[in-house]
């Protein structure tokens, strides 16, 4: 489609060959009609100084040729201005085609890119040419390229949870399979516990699902959060109360700190505790039977710090971050027969960044018990 460029090109060439037709008209208006009367009064001036004095008695003749003279000059001064007129117009056609494809080009190459990112190219990206650096074409092929580089960062975080999540249904469906394989095949008894097998495995792959509905959730920020203000206390009771007597049952020791002189945190009351249930939960899936579990609140510089620190299996603390990241699992087999989808602590790290706070994991070493922690903001700071 060659139109648009047509178009704007045309339509820069025109406005400014008009400015310049306009200019020229002016010119030549002005100079034809000044220009005849100034050179009189110039002639007069002359002839009444030296000439006049000289030839006092021959002032027909000198009359004449004054005549003659106003007439060449007029007529020599229209010459001039048609000969600059035509000489301007060409030069202000030549540079505004010149000024105007300067114009045009960048804005053909965004619309080129567009075209390409729209069927699929995101790596696509517009050249910022140095004639045009800082101004606004400039800016808008700057703004161009960082929206086409979120495009592309969406496209790849789109295209890896796709392939995660395959490779995460892969292993619950295979279990499945065997055990069907196995029950036609009359190689697995058809007993009650084979049924409980394939019930765990079904349960596994339902938790699975749901977590990633939460995760897609959260990460596109579509869960809405109810914030006001709510007592430290408040939540993690909540929390130790949804995990029921699993630290008993385990026979681990859960002990809390929590000052009830702390100030309350602008949160959703129903997503920290979820939260700090998530943290709590991993320290009961990862602290071996015999340990502790030490559940604490402090204030900090206008957030208020919530910490679980544990006596199990830690992590090497070059881990810390990754922990964070979607499937990410130090030990898949164990984590996953523990019942864990590798996701927990993605959906807790979005919910309190969404919430205006931040979460970290210290651990000295495999085996040197972790810490997990996380701020909300300080209701009224
Ligand atoms: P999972 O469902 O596997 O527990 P999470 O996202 O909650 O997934 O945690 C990710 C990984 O972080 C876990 O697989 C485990 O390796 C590690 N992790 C989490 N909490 C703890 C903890 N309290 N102690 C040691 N490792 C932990």
């Amino acid at each position: 489609m060659r139109w648009p460029r047509a178009r704007l090109w045309t339509k820069l060439l025109l406005s400014h060959s008009v400015a310049v037709l306009v200019g020229v008209v002016t010119l030549f208006v002005a100079a034809s009609a000044l220009g005849p009367d100034l050179f009189a009064g110039r002639m007069a001036h002359l002839m009444g100084n030296g000439m006049g004095a000289m030839m006092g008695s021959a002032r027909g003749v000198t009359a004449a040729m004054e005549s003659d003279l106003n007439a060449a000059f007029q007529a020599s001064l229209t010459q001039a201005l048609v000969v600059a007129a035509l000489a301007a117009a060409l030069v202000a056609v030549v540079v505004s085609a010149f000024v105007a494809r300067q114009i045009v080009h960048p804005i053909e190459q965004m619309l080129h890119a567009t075209r390409r990112i729209a069927a699929g190219h995101y790596a696509e990206r517009v050249p910022i040419a140095a004639a045009n650096a800082g101004d606004e074409l400039a800016r808008l092929a700057e703004s161009f390229n960082e929206m086409a580089s979120s495009l592309e960062q969406a496209e790849r975080r789109r295209l890896e949870l796709v392939g995660d999540v395959a490779h995460e249904l892969r292993t619950p469906i295979a279990t499945l399979e065997g055990y069907l394989e196995g029950l036609l095949d009359g190689v697995i008894e058809p007993s009650t516990e084979t049924w409980a097998r394939l019930h765990d495995e079904a349960g596994r792959l339902r938790r699975l699902v749901d977590d990633l509905q939460e995760l897609s959730r959260v990460e596109a920020r579509q869960v809405s959060l109810a914030v006001r203000p709510i007592a430290p206390s408040a939540v993690v009771e909540a929390a130790i109360s949804r995990l029921g007597t699993s630290f008993e049952d385990k026979g681990l020791a859960l002990r809390t700190k929590v000052p009830p002189s702390l100030p309350k945190v602008l949160a959703d009351p129903d997503r920290s505790v979820q939260i700090l249930t998530n943290l709590l939960g991993n320290a009961l899936r990862y602290t071996p039977s015999g340990g502790t579990v030490d559940v604490t609140a402090e204030v900090a510089d206008g957030a208020v710090t919530f910490h679980v620190q544990d006596t199990g299996i830690g992590f090497a603390p070059e881990l810390r971050d990754r922990l964070f990241e979607r499937f990410y699992r130090v030990d898949k087999s164990r984590s996953r027969a523990l019942g864990g989808s590798g996701i927990g602590l993605t959906i807790a790290k979005a919910l309190v960044e969404a919430m205006g706070g931040r979460i970290w994991a210290e651990s000295a070493g495999p085996g040197r018990g972790s810490r997990f922690s996380f701020t909300l903001p300080r209701a009224g700071s």
